[in-house]
């Protein structure tokens, strides 16, 4: 048994968590998770929790599957680490670039590694500078971004993203990243439908082309649905759209695939009707058992960055790890022989969609909507047949992190951005599971409609 205590003190007095406020975690302390199966996860005390979030959007495969830890252990049995700089690599490394190729949408036939997400958009920023230079373009290096989008931690990836001011903190954004808006009908469509909405959203990059000047810009990135900040559902308008402007300017196209990429929104990559320039990729690549990350480049790059540049100065010591990349081609076969794509994007995907939009019946629920395995619901203080007439809470009483409390304590994971409760479970849930969380899930939504009342919120 574990000794929740001592760890608790040993955590407050050592460890300085990611996005985490120290001062709010207080004397309750952090909760240690200790072992995972399935999609079930066990902390130091023993509690039981449905995982509704994968770990942090990764695990699609589960938790625990046998065949992970032998490709792992036997990877680290013959060769635990070998760079792939200059003229070396190993064979994971090749094996798991040709078998991207293969899942990659067509004309994608190179993949850059990396170690994380974060790296891989880094790596972005400095390959689309790199081809446009190449192309003789030297002023060609601004990167357009949305708002409220998440696509990293590092000096670049931060500027890229736009949540919670996180982009201006310590001196960011580095110079040539601008932001535009996100296609969130909910806030922003108000008299419009949602296919006009889309084509408005869109239409926000062109306007920025513009502002900047279409000679100067590089990319548009953007999360084919927006994860972190929110599980933003673009209209079906919006991509076509966006994909035309891009093409207007010849400004190249990066899908942040991190969330999104193998299977979860029911397709290998959620990108590839709209065909991206570059697609990012990491966490379900493993199913976050060892991390790696990395960037699918399309043919139109790769020849400029290969036949015209040679070489590419910029790479990690982990870039294309061996033990990862094992671990991501046996990640990949379950995800197929287990037929995981087909089943978000079939039935099983359909009986999420249900059981999940059924919540909108709730009295605290204004909006449930699914896309493949990603799900979101807006808790309201009042509901209305029109998503734009709706009252909100007063985001100062953080009504989402009361429920995320609930969830938590009554055997969910579920994360709240703002009042949006938002879900990304594992891929590999059955009727019977989605059946169960849907269920904890109301019971929770219960048990926060009863706090909100008796502190007189309502
Ligand atoms: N892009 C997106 C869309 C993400 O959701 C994340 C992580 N949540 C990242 C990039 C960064 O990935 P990492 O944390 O592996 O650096």
């Amino acid at each position: 048994m574990h000794d929740t205590h001592t760890l608790r003190e040993l955590d407050h007095a050592h460890y300085l968590h990611p996005f985490t406020d120290h001062k709010a975690l207080g004397e309750k302390g952090v909760r240690v998770m200790v072992r995972g199966e399935g999609i079930y996860l066990w902390d130091s005390e023993g509690n039981k929790v449905l995982d509704g979030m994968s770990g942090l959007w990764c695990v699609a495969i589960g938790y625990g599957r046998p065949t992970m830890t032998k490709a792992i252990s036997e990877q680290i049995d013959t060769l635990p680490f070998y760079n792939s700089f200059f003229n070396t690599t190993t064979v994971p490394a090749i094996n798991l670039a040709h078998r991207l190729s293969q899942l990659a949408p067509p004309g994608f036939q190179h993949v850059f590694f990396t170690g994380s997400g974060s790296e891989a958009n880094d790596t972005n920023v400095r390959m689309v500078r790199r081809y446009w230079d190449l192309l003789g373009y030297p002023d060609r290096h601004v990167i357009i971004s949305r708002n409220n989008a998440y696509h990293g931690s590092t000096m670049a990836g931060a500027s890229l993203g736009g949540m919670s001011g996180m982009h201006e903190q310590g001196g960011l954004p580095i110079p040539g990243i601008v932001h535009i808006g996100q296609p969130n009908y909910c806030e922003s469509g108000v008299g419009m439908t949602r296919d006009e909405f889309g084509v408005k959203a869109a239409s926000w990059l062109e306007e920025k082309i513009l502002d900047v000047g279409a000679d100067k810009v590089a990319a548009f990135i953007a999360e084919p649905v927006q994860g972190a900040g929110g599980v933003v559902i673009p209209p079906d308008t919006y991509w076509p759209e966006i994909r035309r402007i891009c093409d207007k300017y010849g400004i190249l196209l990066i899908a942040d695939e991190v969330i999104t990429g193998f299977g979860r929104l029911g397709r290998w990559f959620a990108s590839e009707p709209y065909k991206p320039d570059l697609i990012t990729f990491a966490k379900g690549v493993t199913s976050g058992y060892i991390p790696l990350g990395g960037v699918l480049v399309s043919d139109r790059v790769a020849d400029v960055l290969i036949r015209q540049g040679g070489e590419f100065n910029h790479g990690f010591t982990y870039s294309g790890h061996p033990v990862a990349c094992a671990a991501a081609l046996e990640n990949l076969r379950i995800i197929e022989s287990e037929n995981l794509v087909g089943r978000v994007a079939g039935e099983t995907g359909a009986y999420l969609k249900q059981q999940f939009t059924a919540l909108a019946d709730h009295p605290l629920v204004g909006v449930a909507e699914t896309c493949g395995f990603v799900a979101g619901l807006n808790l309201v203080k009042r509901k209305a047949e029109n998503v734009h007439y709706q009252v909100a809470f007063d985001p100062a009483l953080a009504v989402g992190m009361v429920c995320r409390a609930h969830m938590f304590n009554n055997g969910v994971i579920m994360r709240a951005v703002g009042d949006r409760m938002i879900i990304a479970p594992p891929l590999v849930m059955t009727h019977a599971q989605i059946d169960e969380m849907a269920g904890l899930i109301r019971h929770a939504l219960d048990l926060t409609l009863a706090e909100v009342k008796q502190r007189g919120w309502l």
